[in-house]
């Protein structure tokens, strides 16, 4: 065994270091099932547990990966042999949650539908949401800086997270479990580690922000004939719902075809039209807000701007309709992409993909989808031809991006697998930046290196 698994041993106890099948039996990740391979698996229970493990590991120059839920949509977390892997799955306690002041305190490894219960059952909402919410973490979605499906109403993680407590690479606990919403004392540091990737520190504690359960739900599901309208009808409701629009989720005709029939989902309306859109309402008035909701679809209905509409009756139809959003198992294998660029362009951007994709694979596909409040799209592509075209696929994806004021990540960060595309989406300065604070937090880098910034 070596030095440093022994030191490891020697300040955390054998219960917390673990070897041999315990990693193996592990998949690499939600996206990859193979084996991880490491040198170590650590699971520390508390705070001072994750402080000496990057202390000792320092000590030894040696290499650690942070893993969460494993969810993450870059190979940010996937191991690499040769480095030690520190699981935040122990400490998954929510230590405390203050209805008066509307905040509750976790530690990093809890589950993010876990809370998302928790806090229901007081009649809080905690609003950050998105499919893989079963598995990932609190710490994953600080690390990645999280959207999900309601950023138009609450904004990404980092608009959710009154304070942290971190540990950088030396082993220092940074402990800044603010509960205000207002601290103007000096840089608000946190901030650096929300969406690093854990590049910088290790998240182990934080205090989220919590919202009043909201007490009604109005769903639909919508038809579009055109981009121009989908985007129209994005504005009248955020107008006419008076800030009550918490969902707004676009999926292209052919992502819609994909996940459902023979093999997918029961489509709840004809499969043939070029947009559906799912909209989500959340308020405090049971009675006004459906009849509200249902008149502004009518209204759309009426200025053509939608030509179908399905409002579920029930909580089992409305999930069916999130299934067809969230599940898309279905298609893949594919290439998943993850791009931000404004609304305005997004009609035009689609159209120079798919002719990018016909262009190079007659037999080639791309599924869209997106938070299209937020700029942000999801496209699924599949060449349907052998071979390995992830890089040939990444070019058509990423080349129209550029002149379009767009980024290579909305919101799934860069990992390893986009960290090629990175200059494409910073300048230069950016990254110097990026590079000078990696260098002052970890010298030595040790944390999840490899990933984000290029070499
Ligand atoms: C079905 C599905 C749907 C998804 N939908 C969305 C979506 O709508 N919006 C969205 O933003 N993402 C989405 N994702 C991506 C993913 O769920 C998020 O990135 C999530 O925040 C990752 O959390 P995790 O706990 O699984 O992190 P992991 O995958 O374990 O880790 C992700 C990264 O964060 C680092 N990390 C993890 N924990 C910590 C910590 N405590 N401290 C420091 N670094 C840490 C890891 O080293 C890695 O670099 C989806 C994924 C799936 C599978």
């Amino acid at each position: 065994m070596s030095d440093v698994i022994n030191a490891l041993i020697k300040t955390l106890g054998e219960d917390c270091v673990f070897t041999g099948e315990a990693i193996s039996q592990r998949a690499t990740s939600y996206w990859n099932h193979a084996p991880t391979t490491a040198l170590a698996l650590l699971k520390p229970r508390t705070t001072a547990q994750v402080s000496q493990a990057l202390a000792t590991c320092n000590t030894h120059r040696q290499p650690v990966v942070t893993h969460g839920g494993l969810t993450g949509c870059v190979q940010g977390a996937d191991a690499h042999p040769e480095e030690i892997i520190i699981s935040l799955e122990r400490m998954n306690r929510i230590e405390h949650i203050d209805r008066n002041s509307g905040t509750a305190t976790v530690e990093a490894g809890v589950i993010l539908e876990v809370l998302q219960n928790s806090v229901a059952e007081q009649g809080l909402l905690f609003p950050l949401d998105l499919g893989a919410r079963g598995s990932c973490t609190i710490g994953g979605n600080i690390a990645t800086n999280a959207g999900g499906i309601n950023v138009l109403r609450y904004g990404m993680m980092r608009n959710l997270v009154l304070g942290l407590e971190v540990v950088t690479a030396d082993g220092t606990v940074l402990t800044s479990m603010n509960q205000m919403l207002k601290n103007n004392a000096g840089y608000d540091i946190k901030q650096l580690f929300i969406g690093s990737e854990g590049t910088l520190g290790i998240v182990t504690r934080a205090v989220l922000k919590l919202f009043p359960q909201p007490t009604s739900c109005n769903t639909a599901l919508v038809a579009m004939d055109s981009f121009d309208k989908v985007t129209a009808l994005l504005n009248n409701l955020q107008r006419d719902l008076a800030g009550t629009l918490s969902a707004y989720e676009v999926m292209w005709g052919e992502y819609f075809r994909g996940v459902t029939g023979d093999n997918g989902h029961r489509p709840p309306m004809r499969r043939d039209y070029p947009f559906y859109v799912v909209v989500e309402a959340e308020g405090a008035d049971a009675e006004a807000d459906a009849v509200r909701f249902e008149r502004l679809l009518e209204m759309a209905f009426e200025k053509e701007m939608i030509i179908d509409a399905v409002i579920p009756k029930s909580e089992s139809e409305r999930r069916e309709v999130w299934n067809i959003r969230e599940d898309f198992e279905v298609i893949l294998p594919g290439f998943l992409y993850d791009v931000s660029l404004p609304i305005s362009s997004m009609g035009l951007y689609m159209e120079k993909v798919h002719a990018g994709i016909k262009r190079k694979w007659p037999q080639g596909e791309c599924f869209a989808l997106g938070h299209i409040a937020d700029g942000n799209l999801h496209l699924f592509t599949r060449p349907n031809t052998k071979g390995d075209w992830h890089l040939e696929s990444d070019k058509i994806v990423y080349a129209p991006l550029q002149e379009l004021g767009g980024s290579v990540s909305a919101e799934h960060g860069i990992g390893t697998e986009k960290i090629r595309w990175l200059p494409s989406s910073r300048t230069r300065e950016e990254i110097s930046m990026m590079r000078l604070l990696k260098t002052t937090l970890d010298p030595c880098n040790l944390l999840n290196p490899g990933r984000v910034i290029p070499a």
